[in-house]
């Protein structure tokens, strides 16, 4: 199925410059909301999970569904001051400033095995700092899992010593 019908790019959103990649006419679409959590699960392949971490926000369309289907649990990254119990956070660079993820202290128990995911791979500062929480706490990073990868942006070098999979590539 050709997935990239599905995506729609909107200009200057959130800001000026950057285009958007728009996931909800995928998600509205009952036949490439299947194929594509398939293909997701797929690409994961037979691999021992523990646990699927998603980041906030469009991360957790995906990620509790891989979940249950691999017979994992699901924890959720979050902006800081959004989960309510002890906690542990991780900090990365923005363009201007910097942004703060945390992740529940017992949301990962050591030596679990951990497939994160999220919806786009842009520079690659989100979902480094949430391997380096899954690790602080003792996890075991199998698969870094994304939906779309913005090659030019070279996330994947911030990921180097993972396995990273990405369904589709702009
Ligand atoms: P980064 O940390 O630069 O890899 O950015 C990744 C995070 O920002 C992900 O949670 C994405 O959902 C979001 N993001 C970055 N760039 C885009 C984009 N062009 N379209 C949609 N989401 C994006």
């Amino acid at each position: 199925m050709d997935f990239k019908k599905y995506i729609r790019d909107v200009e200057d959103f959130p800001k000026k410059g950057i285009v958007f990649k728009d996931i909800t006419p995928l998600l509205q679409n009952n036949l490439a909301i299947k194929a594509v959590s398939q293909e997701l699960l797929e690409s994961i392949g037979d691999q021992e999970v523990n646990k699927v971490v998603g980041m906030e926000s469009r991360g957790f369309f995906f990620a509790p569904w891989l979940a249950t289907r691999l017979n994992a649990g699901f924890v959720p990254v979050r902006k800081a001051g959004k989960l309510p119990f002890n906690k542990i956070s991780e900090s990365y660079a923005l363009e201007y400033g910097e942004d703060t993820l945390e992740m529940h202290a017992d949301g990962i128990l050591k030596g679990e095995k951990v497939v994160i995911h999220d919806d786009v791979l842009a520079t690659g500062g989100t979902a480094s700092a949430v391997c380096r929480l899954v690790e602080k706490l003792g996890g075991e990073i199998v698969q870094c899992n994304f939906l779309i990868e913005l090659d030019f942006l070279k996330g994947r070098e911030q990921l180097e010593e993972y396995n990273v999979r990405s369904l589709l590539h702009y």
